[in-house]
């Protein structure tokens, strides 16, 4: 089998032949069908999640078929076409589990107690030809390869019927922006919505917030081909930053000289948060999903905090309950109401991964999606 792996930040990916381990106790084989590119591969891949030990496999948008399962694994079975998510399903018992937050179980493998530690790369199930054991840069399983183990925690079978690169594009790209405005902000009709970066996250956001009957739904970004493409997934208004003199103006005329009641941050970076803070009108709340490297903190006017009554939180994978949200969308999708198919920019086959790490780098595309 072959992986496409980094072996120096900032450089292309070689694709070479590695060998896998068999899946151990409640593992399972994937043999991968599809994978996104995502923005957290690109920070990945030029170091800037910090250090990780090289080389690495990275890809985490993962879709494809049960080839082998480990003992004790009662949750798929060889054939079965699945989702791999970042985030578990919970053991069902500990305090996050029995008050409805499996995706902060207190039995994850995997500790979420600081960004340093949400970021850390960890050994997987892959060796190259020279012995030495791969990282992963997803915690859970590598998708820049042909096959990859998970634990069955984190896979969820879905419909035969569900066509497989589309499935892929669910457990990241779609999830992160449409659970925070569902799953964490629980966004009412006719609220007003702003979304900053309207790429494969905060395009999800904006047909969350369009389901969700907010509006205004405003979506800010730099380019017009991606506000254009906003607008079909459902926003109201768009605003250029790079064309109007002041977007936060812009922002607080389009909401009735109120600011919105949220704002949805999908881009990393510190004066973007700020930007966003100040978009928002009393008692509105602030969801910040981007993320890059360390960011510093960000230099919050606590009267704006303190004085409108407004709330900053996180929303960390769209509060994902994998068996629970990757069904429900599966079922908006096939109903008409999820745009999936408008998400993809152009598929590549695996040999060209560089080229579309490369074409997602320029800020091109949506979501480009690598075939198997
Ligand atoms: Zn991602
Ligand atoms: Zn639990």
């Amino acid at each position: 089998m072959r992986a496409a792996i980094c072996y120096e930040f900032g450089k292309p990916l070689l694709i070479e032949e590695v060998t896998i381990e068999p899946p151990g106790s409640g593992e399972v084989k994937i043999r991968i069908a599809a994978v996104g590119i995502c923005h957290s591969d690109l920070h990945f891949l030029k170091g800037e999640h910090g250090p990780a030990p090289l080389p690495a496999v990275g890809g985490h948008e993962v879709a494809g078929y049960v080839e082998e399962v480990g003992e004790g694994v009662t949750a798929v079975q060889p054939g079965d076409p699945v989702v791999a998510c970042l985030v578990g399903s919970g053991c069902g018992r500990c305090y996050y589990c029995t008050i409805g937050l499996p995706n902060f179980c207190e039995k994850r493998r995997i500790k979420r107690t600081s960004t340093k530690e949400f970021l850390l790369a960890g050994p997987g199930h892959l060796i190259n030809k020279d012995g030495v054991r791969l990282t992963q840069h997803a915690p859970t399983f590598a998708g820049f390869a042909e096959y990859t183990i998970v634990n069955e925690d984190y896979l969820v079978k879905i419909d035969r019927d569900m066509p497989i690169d589309l499935a892929s594009l669910l457990s990241c790209a779609v999830i992160s922006g449409y659970g925070a405005v569902v799953n964490r902000a629980k966004v009412p009709v006719s609220s007003s919505v702003v979304v900053i970066g309207t790429g494969g996250v905060g395009l999800n956001a904006i047909q969350a917030a369009s389901i969700s009957g907010a509006y205004p739904v405003i979506a800010v970004d730099v380019l017009d081909s991606k506000l254009e493409a906003a607008r079909a997934f459902g926003a109201t208004h768009t605003v250029n930053t790079r064309k109007v003199s002041d977007p936060i103006e812009a922002v607080i005329n389009m909401t009735y000289g109120r600011g919105a009641d949220y704002v949805f941050v999908s881009v990393a970076g510190v004066e973007v948060k700020y930007q966003g803070l100040k978009m928002s009108g009393p008692r509105g709340m602030i969801v910040f999903i981007g993320h890059s490297k360390k960011e510093p903190l960000t230099p919050f006017d606590s009267t704006d905090v303190i004085g409108g009554e407004r709330m900053i939180t996180g929303s960390a994978m769209g509060a994902l309950r994998p068996r629970i949200d990757i069904p429900r969308l599966i079922e908006l999708y096939k109903g008409g109401r999820l745009k999936l198919d408008e998400l993809v920019t152009a598929r590549y086959p695996f040999d060209q991964i560089n080229e579309a790490i490369a074409s997602s780098e320029r800020g091109e595309a949506l979501r480009n999606v690598i075939i198997f």
